[in-house]
């Protein structure tokens, strides 16, 4: 029989596995503490169960993990890239970023990507398998347990895509903001998609004040076709009125990302189009100089140019950031330091 791994439990699952076990509910909430709290990794630490119970469980569950295959520190000490490794051998990546409020982590919701994004590292050797809840939770716990400081901040945007990863993405974000997890508050998670529409609507609806981002990196289908082919699943059409939707639903401002690449989408028109696109939407725009990726020829676009598109976006009311690059020495694009740890040891 195969081993239930608890990380993946929430505290009602929690309470029922102990039931079916001959065990008292309150039982599982001890557990759930431990285990989405405190982080332990082994049964003989839960100090507050009797020995015969904790030799019990031994048997029946184990409690994930990940392990540190590498780690880059940022010459400015402010990030810190881990690839994670989990037993069945498997690697994602994850990143901590210090600010001055507080420490982000972005993690992975999966392994490999199929999206197909052209200027992202994560997909260039298609999709592996998804992380279940538990996996994911894993990577903030290792962050905290190696830094010894909380993490305030979370991005659902390392490798993956969230949303084709639902139920699994969507049981982090409960168990993780939870009283009896590591009650991070939900205003301060963003999770970011590609755009997958049925997603995008059934996320409104669960009710969470987390911040959703989308990657939209181009204004018009031909081409967001070309660079993201998932558009020509959900095209714009479909992905603009799924995101006004969500905002008139939750009340709540959705962020726009968008790369800025030389020569393809960083032209005075594609800022236009953007204007008009996003025009009257509940939405903040966030410019990223893309992070040229070694298999792919993408230049980032010149400092004047970023501030150009910017200034077009302000005469449409649009509100745009640009993104306070941290980590570009570390490899810290999606997937590269993944694929050169993995790679290179093949
Ligand atoms: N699948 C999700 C989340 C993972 S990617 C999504 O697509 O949103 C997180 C963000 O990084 C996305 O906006 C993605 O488009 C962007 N990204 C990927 N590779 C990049 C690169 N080389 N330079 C800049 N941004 C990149």
């Amino acid at each position: 029989m195969n081993k239930v791994n608890l990380m993946n439990l929430d505290q009602k699952q929690m309470e029922e596995f102990l039931l079916n076990i001959g065990e008292q509910p309150y039982r599982g909430r001890q557990i759930c503490q431990w285990v989405l709290q405190k982080g332990v990794k082994n049964f003989s630490d839960m100090t507050n169960l009797s020995k015969q119970l904790r030799q019990k469980l031994a048997g029946l569950a184990e409690l994930g993990g990940v392990e540190i295959l590498a780690k880059q520190e940022s010459r400015e000490g402010n990030t810190v890239k881990y690839l994670f490794g989990y037993p069945d051998g498997q690697a994602v990546e994850s990143v901590l970023m210090l600010h001055s409020y507080g420490s982000t982590a972005c993690v992975s919701t999966q392994v490999g990507c199929r999206m197909g994004c052209r200027f992202c590292a994560s997909t260039l050797g298609g999709m592996v398998r998804d992380l279940s809840s538990g996996e994911i939770y894993d990577q903030v716990l290792a962050i905290q347990k190696d830094t010894g400081k909380r993490v305030s901040h979370i991005v659902l945007m390392g490798s993956g895509e969230p949303l084709d990863n639902y139920d699994n993405s969507i049981k982090f974000i409960k168990n993780i903001t939870a009283p009896y997890g590591l009650n991070i508050s939900a205003r301060h998670i963003t999770l970011s998609t590609c755009g997958i529409v049925p997603g995008i609507k059934k996320l409104a609806r669960e009710n969470f004040p987390i911040t959703l981002a989308v990657s939209l990196h181009a204004p018009n289908n031909k081409l967001r076709d070309h660079l993201m082919p998932v558009n020509k699943k959900y095209p714009l059409e479909e992905l603009i009125p799924a995101c006004r939707e969500y905002a008139d639903f939750t009340g709540r401002r959705i962020t726009f990302e968008y790369s800025l690449i030389r020569d393809v989408n960083d032209r005075e028109k594609y800022a236009e189009q953007l204007g008009n696109l996003l025009k009257g939407l509940l939405c903040h725009v966030n410019l990223i100089p893309v992070n040229p990726v070694k298999e792919r020829d993408f230049h980032r676009s010149s400092w004047k140019n970023i501030l150009r598109f910017k200034k077009l976006l302000e005469k449409y009311g649009i509100n745009s950031t640009i993104r306070k690059e941290m980590g570009s020495d570390i490899d810290a694009a999606c997937g590269q330091l993944r694929r050169k740890v993995i790679l290179n040891s093949k």
